[in-house]
């Protein structure tokens, strides 16, 4: 998701409470920033926080944080939630690409990924871009606590037999997977949709989830 540059996406960002403006020198020290010992799920990509924002109001036990790459994005989802009177103390953003996410969090900081619906990058020479490479899952891996987990969504049938594919040569396990999730009784159970998942599956597509984790 590419949308045209807005010019006041920077200063609302900046002005922002809710974005992490120095996320490098928070490494280690993410709980403290929530003030709690919570644990500490991230979504990577996480577009206009739809996704989270939900979570974070689902459950105040758990600390979240959304990354994404482009301002003009990130910009809807901090508009959205200054909007609200009450803020939520558990979901802060970061606006960074998710290469340098082992700057960003400490070894083992991090119990949950989530990538939702991320670019497929189709061409071969851009493999090493999609979220799921082997490539990517080193970095997870770094960031990860011992009983970490990714949790993968994706209409895109050819990026998803990809992710599956990366995962036994980079040493994951995948822990459980499924072509339908809409339709699968055990994986559907408390799923909340993103924006993309609301309008791929509006269109009839199916929506595949994984759920991988670092070991064989
Ligand atoms: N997760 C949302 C959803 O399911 O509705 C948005 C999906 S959108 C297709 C993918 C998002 O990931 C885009 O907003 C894009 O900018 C972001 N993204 C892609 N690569 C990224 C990276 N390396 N670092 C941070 N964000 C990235």
């Amino acid at each position: 998701m590419r949308l045209r540059n807005i010019p006041r996406a920077e200063a609302v960002i900046a002005d922002s409470a809710l974005v992490v403006h120095n996320p490098k020198e928070q490494r280690g020290s993410w709980q403290k920033l929530f003030g709690n010992t919570n644990p500490v799920h991230i979504e990577v990509g996480m577009g206009k926080g739809q996704f989270l924002t939900q979570l974070a109001a689902m459950h105040p036990e758990i600390n979240y944080v959304g990354i994404e790459r482009y301002t003009s994005v990130l910009l809807r989802a901090v508009e959205k939630l200054e909007k609200q009177e009450e803020k939520p103390e558990n979901l802060l953003f970061i606006c960074m690409d998710a290469r340098e996410l082992q700057e960003v969090f400490g070894e083992g900081e991090v119990e949950k990924i989530y990538l939702n619906f991320s670019d497929p990058w189709p061409k071969e020479r851009h493999a090493d871009r999609r979220l799921t490479s082997g490539k990517f899952l080193k970095r997870y891996e770094q960031i990860l606590a011992p009983d970490g987990m990714v949790e993968f969504k994706t209409d895109n049938r050819g990026l998803f037999d990809f992710s599956m594919k990366e995962t036994g040569p980079a040493g994951w396990m995948l822990k459980q997977f499924t072509y339908d999730l809409h339709g699968d009784e055990q994986l559907s159970q408390g799923n909340v949709m993103t924006e993309y998942e609301e309008k791929f599956s509006a269109k009839g597509n199916p929506i595949c989830k994984m759920i991988i984790a670092p070991g064989a």
